[in-house]
């Protein structure tokens, strides 16, 4: 079972052929001037993606709906999405942005006051750096505590929801709180909302997401289907990006310092945690002269790819490079490290700015 709780580890080609996650490889040819992240197999999944395709290469209308839940400090890996969401909206797109402060106070019991402030100061503020115009009128941003229709859908859906299957997905036990029950039900209402007349009735709506997350996909997906006679909705599509690996080599955590490259850490800090990453790197350097090293399992190589270099060409000579051992690791880490430095040089400069223009969303 795939669980969005505590996933930590996962084989991507078994989530594609087991659960009838699509190849995202598969539809690629059909993108006009898809994203790096999909060209570099960082998006390898989707589901009913190839109906958004077409509606997408002409500006037609769609959704994206992409949740935030404030629990913690955002980290690089997070920058993947909201990459997606400024693809989406140069495509046309409208964005919805729920943010998920019922599920932090029911699973993480942050209060609703805490978690609009850490969604304002830690989320909201971090997106705008990132380059995504929230100000757009495609844009919309609510708390889910504030969003009476929201509740009121995910009301109306729990009543052809049972607990059974609902414990079959999330792994629910008889000491499991009320809210941990509710919590999924407003998320999938989160997803459908932009169907509902209130916002123009049915339309095609596509969530990007961890495959972690592909839980919350098949039970919206199953009440789409539900409740179609009553509301018209058209399943979801989804897409799904793989993790960036933690520092360490596991997976990337907000909640642990070691594994992460934090967005509000300064440009000398992110630049030391590169220089402190796992590499592909063999023990000894006339090794790896000899042999080569392994980009496919370097944390800095994947930094390169998910964020830092833009032009393919560049990219592929240091995995060359890598490979027959004519770059080293330490001048790759050093490469990599000003990179990060600069990256996050600019961001610090536009977050002052950024935080000012979050304030006046919530
Ligand atoms: Fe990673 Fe660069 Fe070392 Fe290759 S040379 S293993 S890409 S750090």
């Amino acid at each position: 079972m795939i669980d969005p709780w505590t996933s930590s580890s996962v084989d991507y080609d078994k989530l594609v052929n087991k659960f009838g996650i699509k190849k995202f490889a598969d539809i690629l040819g059909n993108i006009k001037d898809p994203l790096p992240l999909t060209t570099r197999g960082v998006i390898f999944g989707h589901r009913d993606f190839d109906k958004m395709v077409p509606l997408i290469n002409n500006h037609k209308e769609f959704v994206v709906v992409s949740g935030m839940m404030p629990s913690g400090r955002m980290h690089i890996g997070h920058k993947m999405v909201v990459d997606q969401l400024k693809w989406y909206l140069k495509k046309g797109g409208n964005l919805s942005l729920p943010i998920a402060d019922m599920e932090s106070y029911g699973a993480r019991g942050i209060d609703f006051t805490q978690a609009k402030e850490m969604a304002v100061t830690e989320y909201l503020s971090n997106y705008i750096a990132l380059g995504l115009d929230l100000t757009d009128e495609k844009v919309l941003v609510y708390l889910q505590f504030q969003h009476d229709s929201a509740k009121d859908l995910a009301f109306e859906l729990s009543k052809k929801t049972n607990f059974n299957e609902l414990k079959a997905i999330y792994g629910f036990y008889q000491s499991t709180n009320i809210s941990h029950l509710y919590v999924p039900l407003v998320q999938v209402a989160d997803i459908l909302l932009p169907q509902i007349e209130q916002y123009g009735g049915p339309k095609y709506v596509v969530v990007p997401v961890g495959v972690d997350q592909d839980p919350h996909i098949r039970l919206t997906r199953d009440l789409a289907d539900r409740f179609k006679s009553q509301f018209g909705f058209i399943p979801p599509a989804s897409t799904y990006h793989r993790f960036l690996t933690g520092l360490t080599g596991g997976k990337m955590s907000s909640s642990d310092p070691k594994t992460a490259i934090y967005l509000t850490d300064t440009p000398e800090e992110a630049e030391k945690k590169v220089k402190s990453a796992k590499t592909g790197g063999r023990e000894s350097l006339e090794e790896q002269k000899k042999l080569g090293g392994c980009p496919d399992k370097c944390v800095v190589y994947e930094m390169l790819v998910y964020h830092l270099i833009d032009n393919d060409n560049e990219l592929e000579k240091i995995r060359e490079d890598c490979k027959h051992g004519t770059l080293l690791c330490g001048e790759c880490k050093s490469m990599t490290a000003e990179k990060m430095k600069k990256f996050f040089e600019k961001l610090a400069d536009k977050r002052e700015n950024s935080l000012e223009i979050a304030k006046t969303l919530l």
